[in-house]
C-alpha cells in the first residue's frame, strides 16, 4: 500500500523552508523584477541596483555558509531561485547565476578562509558583483585548450590572455568590470595535460581590465556579456583558489550546479510561456469559437503542459540528489540541460505561435523568453558537449541503466 506521506510529499517544496524560499522570491519578482524586465532587455542594461536588492534577500551567497555572510541552502533551492526569476526575467536571473552560482559558490568551496573572510561577505551584501572567466575568444566546449596563462612571480601571479562571453563581465556601458572575477588559467602542464589554477582578480589588480562589451545579443539583453583582457596582471599569491595546478575537480564539480540552474531557468521560462498561451487560447476567438478548441492548438498546449511536467520532475529529482560539497551528478546535471533547454525553446516558440502576431511582439512577453531560451542550448556547456559527457559517462558506468 502506498504510504501518506509519499503520496503527499512535494517534490518542488520538500521542506517549510523551500516553500517559503520560494513564496518570498515569487513576492519579489512580481513586485521589483516584473515591472523592469521588458525595459532592461530593451535597452540592452543590467540593472545593477535591482541586483544589489537579492543581497538584502539573503540570495547572493544563497550557498555559501552564514560563517561568511551566506544563506548556507541547497541545490534545490538554488533551482527554486532560478526557476522563479527566469518566469520574469532569464536575462537577469543570468547575471544572477554568474554571482551566485559560478562565482560564489565555487569560491565559497574552495577558497582558503583568509580569503573567504576578506572577500565572501562582500559578494553576498551585493556590495561587491561577481564573474567567472573560462571560456577564451577561440576555446569554449575545449577548455582545456585555453591560453591565459599565471606565472609565479615572487609573491605575485601575473595572467596574461582574453576571456570571452563573461557574464557581468562589465557592468555598465563604461566597461566597469566586474568586482571581482573568478579565473581559470594555466599554470603548468603534467603528463602533456595543462595544470589549470584559479584566481580572484579583484578591480584594483593592475593589468585587468574589460576589452569590449559584447552588443546586440539576441537574447538574455539583461545581463551583461564582456571580453576581459589580462595584460600582465598582478594578483597576490593570497588570491590563489585551493593549490596552484589543481582547479580542473572543482572547475567540473560547479558545472554540475551550473548547469542544473540553467535547467531550472528553463522552467521558469516555460511556464510562464505556457501560462500566457493557455490564456490567450482562451480569450481569444477565431471562426466563432475560442482557440483552445482546434485541435492544433491543443496539440501545442498539451504536448508543452507534459514536456514541461517531465522536465521538471527530472530538474528536481536530480536536485534533490546533488551535494555541493561532494558533487557527482555529472550525468544528470547533463541530461537536465539537454532536456529542459530545449523543452523551454520549444514551448516558448509554440507559444508565440499560439498568440499569431500578438507573440511576436515585446508586451506580450514570449519573444522575450524564446530569444533567452535559445542561450540555454549553448551557455554552461551546448546540448553536443551534454551528448558527449552523458555517452562517455554511460560507457564507463553502464550499470546506471541497470
Ligand atoms: C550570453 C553568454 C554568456 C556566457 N557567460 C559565460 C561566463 O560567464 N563565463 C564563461 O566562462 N563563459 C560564458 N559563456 C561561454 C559559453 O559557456 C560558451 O559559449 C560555450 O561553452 C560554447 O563555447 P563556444 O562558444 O566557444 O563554442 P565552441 O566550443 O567553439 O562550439 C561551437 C560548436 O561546435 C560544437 N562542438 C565543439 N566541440 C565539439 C565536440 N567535441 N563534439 C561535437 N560538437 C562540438 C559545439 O557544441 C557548438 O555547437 C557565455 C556565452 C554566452 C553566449
Amino acid at each position: 500500500m502506498l504510504d501518506e506521506n509519499l503520496r503527499s510529499f512535494d517534490l518542488y517544496n520538500p521542506s517549510d523552508e523551500h516553500k517559503m524560499l520560494r513564496a518570498s522570491v515569487r513576492e519579489f519578482v512580481v513586485a521589483e523584477i516584473e515591472p523592469q524586465a521588458l525595459e532592461f532587455d530593451r535597452k540592452e542594461q543590467f540593472n545593477l541596483p535591482l541586483f544589489r536588492k537579492l543581497g538584502q534577500l539573503g540570495l547572493l551567497g544563497i550557498s555559501a555558509p552564514e560563517a561568511f555572510g551566506g544563506s548556507n541552502m541547497d541545490a534545490l533551492a538554488c533551482v527554486i531561485v532560478h526557476e522563479e526569476i527566469s518566469w520574469s526575467d532569464p536575462g537577469f536571473a543570468l547575471a544572477y547565476l554568474a554571482h551566485a552560482m559560478l562565482c560564489v559558490n565555487n569560491f565559497a568551496r574552495n577558497a582558503s578562509d583568509d580569503l573567504k573572510t576578506r572577500l565572501l561577505p562582500k559578494l553576498c551584501s551585493g556590495e561587491w558583483v561577481g564573474a567567472m572567466a573560462m571560456s577564451e575568444p577561440h576555446v569554449g566546449t575545449d577548455v582545456l585548450g585555453m591560453k591565459s596563462t599565471a606565472k609565479l612571480v615572487g609573491d605575485h601571479y601575473v595572467i596574461n590572455g582574453r576571456k570571452m562571453w563573461i557574464t557581468n563581465g562589465t557592468l555598465d556601458e563604461n566597461k566597469t568590470p566586474a568586482d571581482v572575477c573568478m579565473v581559470y588559467a594555466k599554470t603548468g602542464e603534467k603528463k602533456g595535460r595543462p595544470l589549470i589554477s584559479t584566481f580572484m582578480v579583484e578591480k584594483s589588480h593592475p593589468g585587468y581590465s574589460v576589452g569590449q562589451k559584447i552588443k546586440d545579443k539576441n537574447g538574455m539583453r539583461a545581463s551583461n556579456t564582456a571580453e576581459i583582457v589580462f595584460n600582465d596582471c598582478k594578483v597576490p599569491r593570497a588570491n590563489l583558489v585551493g593549490a596552484e595546478g589543481d582547479s580542473m575537480l572543482h572547475m567540473m564539480k560547479n558545472l554540475e550546479i551550473e548547469r542544473v540552474t540553467l535547467a531550472a531557468m528553463s522552467l521558469g521560462i516555460a511556464k510562464r510561456s505556457m501560462q500566457v498561451m493557455n490564456k490567450y487560447a482562451r480569450d481569444r476567438e477565431a471562426f466563432g469559437q475560442p482557440l483552445a478548441a482546434f485541435g492544433q492548438i491543443q496539440k501545442y498546449i498539451g504536448e508543452s503542459y507534459a514536456e514541461y511536467q517531465a522536465a521538471r520532475a527530472y530538474v528536481y529529482d536530480t536536485a534533490r540528489k546533488m551535494d555541493l560539497d561532494k558533487g557527482g551528478q555529472r550525468l544528470d546535471t547533463d541530461g537536465v540541460k539537454i532536456v529542459a533547454s530545449t523543452m523551454a525553446k520549444n514551448v516558448a516558440d509554440r507559444a508565440i505561435q499560439v498568440l499569431g502576431g500578438y507573440g511576436y511582439v515585446g508586451e506580450y512577453v514570449v519573444e522575450r523568453l524564446w530569444r533567452d531560451a535559445k542561450l540555454l542550448e549553448i551557455g554552461g556547456g551546448t546540448l553536443e558537449a551534454h551528448q558527449k559527457n552523458i555517452t562517455n559517462d554511460l560507457g564507463k558506468n553502464p550499470g546506471v541503466l541497470f
